[in-house]
């Protein structure tokens, strides 16, 4: 299956087991929770371990203590009763170290909690900028089908759920099994064997229970996420196509769509907190039993057989409330460390998207020196259907190649190409007479400058979207391309100048001016082969011809590439190739297509009688 459809299928369809595939899970995370590049973190790691093993024995001490000071309240007869003020001190300083009830307050988890900040962010830097740079790595296939909203989502609670995971097992699931099995093994040797099985059994029956309700409610939690997900991709494409949606009055239509979205969330919600409920109830009706038989064997052997004393009551209740402590919490760790699976899931889904295209083993890095491009017998298709089909051209260096014919006929699919956004089929393209399939893609597509057809800019300022051509321009550098861009002028009309900042997609410029802008930025990274596809085509006639002169100064010099629609703009190019249903129909230059009446000498006849229309209509303006 193709990844982005594998990819698709992954979020919409159920998992089977919340825990299928566990190790290989453990085995992607691996190399971001252990801070391999950080001795001091390493230590502190470390140093989290033996406070929590710290708490392990602090818990079972607590309740030793309440005994002894139970008892020297009592003495055996004979003995004499004394102020244990020791007692007292040694108890009250180890509650400080556990805490409250639950032992989230005490000082030895606030110290852990101060301590584990630093690990925390180095887990979370670790998967974020592997992420995005994953992200980056993956081919323009998978983004043009990815849906926004829906990866932010899941690159978000990916994020969180890792840190989630981690801090409920290593510092909640974890030392609760310790302390069930401290307190079992220290009530079979001070108390009896029954006290063992009784606790042992509760707890078994209580995580028993947990683990089984909790895994059949996965489903509406999975199900949850899902429609949380569709709901907020809906609400980020809605919002990004603002424009689109007013051209069309679709105002009404979008939050209706919105709503039924959320309506579908909602009523997973509903499912998934109606079955925590359930669990809830199971997990009471289980503790208490434990705790009713427990404390009624605890005073059967008080007062019947007078095997235990007083202070061993106060002992095992203590202790039992202890351990319930937590264990209460116990169903909502397992819920948080089930949900964190389950929001983990798509994250690794979007870990093992592979790239489409690839460097080969060994890769070379191309520094381009001529700017020759050739295309020998190219064919391609983005899915079935043949888009090129035997395309041979070669532009020697220094000369421009027009690409020309009508839509969709496959000219932006040969600029694609040789950026080497994607695999060919068959053939071969070289750049300077090198493989472009053997060198790296960085340094290929370094070498190659772009004015695409639809330009989009950083939400950031005019002079960080220039810069970005050559991030280490100087900032004469970035003006002296604006100038040649012809925008200069229009950029210091603008209040804040350099430092406008041109809106989500440069949606605040107009079509030319945001094109001007990307003009400038190519002139900026000054590459040796040149990509013109359709720059000038947001322009009116007369910004068309200033930029036209840039453009031709830009280009001298340089291999050129250009795609375009009016003809008038590719006249003088060294070779103009007439491209039908993805093959080369004509070939020649200007006056000797013209001169063979084909479908070159149509177009351009067609394009002269709408310019003599133009021309006639702006007289007819101008007399009125
Ligand atoms: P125009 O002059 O309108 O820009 P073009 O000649 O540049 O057209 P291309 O953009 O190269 O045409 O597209 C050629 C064909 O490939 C079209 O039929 C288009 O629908 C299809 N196509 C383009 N991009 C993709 C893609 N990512 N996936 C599938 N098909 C695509």
């Amino acid at each position: 299956m193709d990844p982005i459809r594998r990819f698709e299928t992954n979020l919409t369809e159920p998992a089977k087991s919340t825990w299928s595939g566990f190790w290989g899970k453990i085995k992607i995370l691996a190399p971001f929770l252990w801070p391999k590049k950080s001795c001091m973190l390493q230590i502190v790691v470390i140093l989290c371990f033996v406070l929590l093993g710290l708490g392990r024995v602090i818990n079972l001490f607590v309740p030793i203590f309440t005994k002894w000071i139970v008892n020297s309240l009592s003495p055996e007869e004979g003995e004499p009763a004394r102020v244990r003020w020791d007692l007292i001190l040694y108890y009250v300083l180890l509650k400080f170290l556990q805490g409250g009830g639950v032992g989230s307050m005490g000082l030895l988890n606030n110290l852990r909690t101060f301590l584990w900040i630093k690990v925390q962010q180095y887990t979370e830097r670790e998967i974020e900028v592997k992420l995005l740079a994953h992200l980056h790595s993956l081919s323009l296939r998978w983004h043009l089908n990815r849906k926004t909203g829906e990866v932010l989502r899941i690159m978000d609670r990916g994020t969180e759920s890792i840190n989630g995971l981690l801090n409920v097992f290593i510092f909640n699931i974890l030392p609760t099994l310790i302390d069930i099995f401290i307190a079992i093994t220290y009530l079979i040797i001070t108390f009896d064997i029954y006290f063992g099985i009784v606790v042992f059994a509760t707890m078994v029956l209580y995580i028993v229970a947990t683990i089984s309700v909790t895994e059949w409610r996965t489903k509406y939690q999975r199900q949850m996420n899902l429609a949380d997900n569709k709901a907020k991709a809906k609400s980020v494409d809605s919002l990004l196509n603002f424009e689109t949606v007013k051209y069309y009055g679709n105002e009404e239509y979008e939050v209706q769509t919105f709503r039924d979205a959320l309506l579908d969330f909602q009523k997973s919600e509903f499912k998934s907190i109606i079955t925590l409920n359930i669990l809830n109830t199971a997990q009471n009706v289980i503790i208490n039993s434990g705790l009713l038989i427990g404390s009624l064997l605890c005073v059967y052997k008080i007062v019947e057989t007078k095997e235990l004393t007083v202070g061993d009551y106060v002992l095992f209740s203590s202790y039992i409330v202890q351990l319930y402590g937590p264990l209460n919490f116990f169903g909502m760790y397992y819920r948080s460390l089930q949900g964190n699976f389950v929001d983990m899931e798509n994250l690794f889904d979007l870990l093992k998207q592979q790239p489409e295209v690839v460097d080969v083993k060994d890769a070379r890095n191309l520094s381009i020196k001529e700017g020759t491009v050739e295309f020998k017998n190219v064919s391609f298709a983005y899915n079935t259907e043949p888009i090129l089909k035997n395309i041979s051209f070669r532009v020697p260096a220094g000369k421009t190649l027009a690409l020309v014919g009508p839509s969709g006929s496959g000219k932006s699919t040969i600029i694609r190409l040789l950026f080497r956004f994607y695999n060919i089929q068959s053939g071969n393209i070289f750049v300077d007479d090198e493989d472009i399939e053997k060198v790296t893609q960085e340094s290929l597509r370094k070498g190659i400058g772009v004015v695409p057809q639809d330009t989009v800019l950083f939400n950031n300022t005019i002079k960080y979207n220039i810069l970005y051509g050559r991030l280490n321009a100087a900032e004469t550098d970035v003006i002296e391309a604006a100038r040649g861009a012809d925008i200069h002028e229009k950029i210091l009309t603008f209040t804040d100048g350099y430092e406008t900042v041109v809106g989500e997609r440069g949606l605040r410029l107009s079509g030319g001016e945001k094109q001007r802008v990307a003009i400038a930025r190519t002139l900026l990274k000054a590459p040796k082969i040149v990509l013109l596809d359709e720059a000038t085509s947001a322009l009116d006639t007369q910004t068309e011809r200033n930029i036209q002169e840039s453009l031709n100064k830009m280009c001298s010099n340089k291999t050129t590439i250009i795609v375009a629609h009016r003809l008038s703009t590719i006249v003088h190019a060294d070779e103009i190739l007439v491209i039908k249903d993805g093959c080369i129909v004509e070939r020649g230059k200007h006056e000797i297509l013209v001169g063979l009446g084909g479908i070159y000498a149509a177009m351009w006849q067609q394009q002269l009688t709408s310019k003599d229309e133009q021309l006639k209509m702006n007289e007819v303006c101008d007399g009125s």
